[in-house]
């Protein structure tokens, strides 16, 4: 069988991550970002034989724009004719998805109508599948979705304690996102730690820009801290995470707020930043808090509590813990945080390896307790390309 390669695709709100990568052994061939698309400094970077490069795209460049400028790199590269299928990160499949889906008509409409659940999101995905059908006609193309992972979640996680009529009528419930992560990661310390694969108990913490932690019992998502949208939860870079929804009338009825002005304050304006005033950047921060800067300080312990205490609490849907995964940009990089959190959760009875977990640092993974601790701490960097590469290699084999 000669070399099979797949396009991988995740288009964000205004940016586009690309890889092509190839399906054996998830050898990347070719990776890079397009960012500040519809903004007048749009640019596309990326990674190809070793070097890096980076141009400006046209003004007001979107998706469409930058898919088609990749396409021409590809074609340039003579990087097409070993492509055997496109992969999409699609963030919304609503109830509708379970797993990773070749693109049908029928697929194409349920994302539309998931839109409403993910404005920012699902009409990006949605141009990224429709520019890369119009370049690749003959390929298959795979929607891999971040709530799939979290469908197995049983009625009472996901449900709300709110009139039945909005689940029924409107699909109002947890959805959870972040699926493709936590469950790479989790395979990945279920592997590492040699757990039966049909009895452990994994919680993994994926940190990034946004935060969510999930439980997982034996392979599958049990609950997860991200509901309908992405702001539920932990606290995250500019999202506050959970909040008494009671904020809602005092912020309109008292301050005058409407409720786009609440949404932008809790998606944007939150979190980290809001806390500390200074960055939603984790390194910022934890350079601030090293120089004794007080909001800064204030802004990590408040991360790191509420996180403990989600974790915390997924020992109800676990009874028991075998393995806590660190992952995101923050999971991999932060021993600071690791080591706050863990400090939180020392009744569970691990042991934290100090220097393991300062050598974790930069991309550095591995186990961060002792040998003999009862419960094992990992980092693991997440992988959701290779993810999405692997489901789209292995649906395209069944077209
Ligand atoms: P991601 O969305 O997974 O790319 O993660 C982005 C987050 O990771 C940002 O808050 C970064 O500040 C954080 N991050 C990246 N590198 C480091 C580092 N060396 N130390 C602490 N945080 C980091």
């Amino acid at each position: 069988m000669s070399v099979q390669h797949v396009l991988v695709l995740n288009c964000g709100s205004s940016s586009l991550k690309f890889a092509v990568m190839n399906a054996e052994n998830g050898e990347e061939l070719l990776t890079g970002l397009a960012e500040r698309l519809l903004n007048d400094d749009a640019t596309i970077k990326y990674k190809i034989d070793g070097s890096k490069h980076q141009n400006a795209l046209p003004y007001n460049a979107d998706h469409k724009v930058a898919i088609d400028t990749l396409v021409a790199l590809i074609n340039e590269r003579a990087l097409a004719e070993n492509i055997i299928a496109v992969g999409h990160r699609v963030v919304h499949g609503g109830e509708h998805f379970t797993g990773s889906q070749v693109i049908t008509n029928e697929v194409l409409a349920a994302i539309e109508q998931t839109a409403q659940l993910a404005p920012l999101h699902n009409p990006a995905n949605l141009t990224g599948i429709e520019a890369a059908q119009a370049a690749f006609p003959a390929l298959p193309q795979v929607a891999v979705f971040d709530t799939a992972f979290h469908q197995t979640m049983p009625k009472h996680a996901y449900l709300y304690a709110l009139p039945y009529s909005l689940y029924k009528e409107h699909g109002v419930r947890r959805y959870g996102f972040h699926g493709t992560s936590h469950n790479f990661v989790s395979a990945e310390a279920a592997k590492a730690l040699a757990l039966p694969t049909d009895e452990h108990r994994i919680i993994t913490a994926h940190l990034g820009n946004g935060c969510s932690v999930c439980a997982i019992k034996n392979g599958v998502s049990v609950d997860t801290s991200m509901g309908l949208t992405p702001l539920e939860g932990v606290v995250m870079g500019t999202r506050s995470g959970d909040i008494d929804p009671g904020l809602f009338d005092f912020l309109t009825a008292q301050l005058g707020y409407s409720a786009e002005d609440v949404s932008t304050m809790l998606n944007k304006q939150s979190g980290l930043l809001g806390i500390s005033e200074l960055s939603n950047d984790c390194r910022t921060i934890e350079e601030a808090y090293l120089d004794g800067h007080e909001q800064a300080t204030l802004a990590l312990d408040i991360f790191c509590y509420r996180l403990a205490k989600q974790i915390a609490a997924y020992l109800v849907p676990l009874s028991g813990l075998d393995a806590l995964v660190f992952t995101g940009g923050i999971g991999e990089n932060s021993d600071i945080i690791r080591a706050k959190v863990l400090a939180h959760l020392s009744f569970l009875g691990w042991q934290v390896d100090a220097q393991k977990n300062t050598d974790a640092r930069f991309g550095n993974a591995g186990i961060i307790t002792t040998d003999s601790s009862p419960i094992t701490a990992l980092v693991i960097p997440t992988n959701e390309e290779w993810m999405i590469c692997q489901d789209a290699a292995r649906l395209a084999q069944e077209v």
